[in-house]
């Protein structure tokens, strides 16, 4: 990266890691990347990594526990390295990844105290997200109070979905409190939809499946580049199977393990959270390359059911949508195992989908038969692009606002 430059940074925090962006930005184009980066082992062992867009080490430091003790330390211990690496870039703002939005928040916003608090009243909503997702935002406002800092929730591009799909069969009053379907990998999705007219521009404004299948997997209906509906509701839990997450469930299940089995309610979220899914299912694994590479047939039942259930998803959104022109894989296991996509495809041919198998094989990003009435892709996502996107949009929308109102300010006379 030249030296001067300004720079955005990409904020995405979890219980004991923070993963960072950086991305040098200009007048016009949109931001680029400069490096990728996380502390991981908050508080236990923490280690500082970091590699520039090419995939070369920049950074792979150790420190001991006490050194980097929480996510304000690791900040500290990256906004320490990013002053060395980078020293005279100019740091205008940081976006962050914030899972929920609540009913409120359909675009990301800046960040100032009314904001903070509003987020914080969506934390009983994400429990196990939002709180560290918050913690980063607050530690800023209060040691740099003029940097620019924009929240960018998992949730906003789901928050144009029709009354019909955003509700459960539930008491108006639940609904009015936030029992919803809120959806979430929202910036994924928003993501592919901005890639669709640039890489698929025949399909860009028709009905699409895509399904984001990564170690949490959803997926999204859109049409003409909106969401009208998504398999996550109220929580990530919803919808698909993931790694270790159970996907729908009877909510009969969770009566009988708090009634029955004499379950606590933490005991219920961490079997959901943590032991269900593909680990639970086959017992062996949550990674599908482990369970593609596995004889074990409890590792075929666990694929077996994920892409049963993917396919089922399938026509399900189709349904939603009144008719489907492309199904488009995204994530770890959508960009990565051409054998997945095969058997899903090949599940959903009645609607027709037909794979060119050499397409699949190379990674698209078309890999069905020209000919094939639904046609199916493969884009890669990148969340922490999107929220880099949106970060300049609102910076540049911030910086316009401010140097408006100093030209409406009358100068001082000579
Ligand atoms: P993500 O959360 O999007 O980073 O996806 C992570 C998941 O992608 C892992 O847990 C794996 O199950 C899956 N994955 C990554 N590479 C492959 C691959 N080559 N084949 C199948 N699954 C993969």
């Amino acid at each position: 990266m030249s030296r001067g430059m300004n720079t955005l940074l990409v904020v995405n925090a979890g219980s004991s890691s923070l993963k960072f962006c950086v991305y040098s930005i200009d007048e016009a184009s949109a931001p680029t990347l400069v490096a990728r980066g996380q502390i991981d082992g908050i508080g236990t062992r923490p280690r500082l990594r970091a590699r520039d867009a090419g995939g070369a080490t920049l950074a792979d430091q150790t420190f001991a526990a006490g050194e980097v003790a929480d996510v304000a330390a690791a900040l500290d211990r990256v906004g320490v390295w990013l002053r060395q690496k980078y020293a005279r870039s100019n740091l205008v703002a940081v976006g962050h990844r914030v899972a929920h939005g609540g009913p409120r928040y359909s675009a990301p916003v800046l960040v100032d105290a009314t904001v903070l608090t509003a987020l914080e009243r969506f934390v009983p909503l994400a429990p196990l997200h939002q709180p560290h997702h918050l913690r980063p935002m607050r530690t800023l406002a209060e040691r740099y109070p003029g940097v620019v800092q924009v929240a960018c929730f998992d949730t906003a591009f789901h928050r144009g979905h029709p009354e019909v799909a955003d509700r459960y069969a539930l008491p108006d009053d639940l609904y009015k409190e936030g029992v919803r379907r809120y959806g979430f990998h929202g910036l994924s999705y928003e993501y592919i939809a901005r890639r669709l007219p640039a890489v698929a521009p025949d399909i860009a404004r028709g009905a699409v499946v895509v399904c984001h299948l990564g170690s949490g997997s959803s997926m999204c209906a859109i049409k003409a580049g909106r969401s009208v509906d998504s398999t996550m509701g109220f929580t990530a839990l919803d919808g698909l199977p993931m790694g270790t997450r159970c996907g729908q469930l009877d909510p009969g299940v969770v009566l009988y393990l708090l009634t029955e089995k004499g379950y606590s309610a933490k005991d219920v979220e961490q079997l959901l959270y943590q032991r269900a899914g593909l680990r639970g299912l086959s017992g062996i694994s949550n990674d599908v390359r482990d369970l593609l590479a596995s004889e074990d047939p409890r590792a075929r039942l666990a694929l077996d059911h994920f892409v049963y259930r993917v396919a089922r998803e399938i026509g399900s959104l189709a349904a939603a949508m009144n008719g489907i022109d492309a199904v488009v894989f995204t994530a770890g296991i959508g960009e990565n195992s051409p054998e997945i996509r095969a058997r899903v495809c090949a599940r959903s041919s009645w609607l027709g989908l037909d794979v060119d198998e050499a397409a699949n094989r190379a990674g698209g990003p078309r890999i069905s038969w020209p000919r094939a009435p639904v046609s199916a892709w493969v884009i890669p996502t990148d969340e922490e692009g999107m929220i880099a996107e949106h970060t300049l949009e609102a910076w540049r929308a911030h910086e316009g606002r401010r140097s408006h109102a100093h030209d409406g300010v009358p100068e001082p006379a000579a």
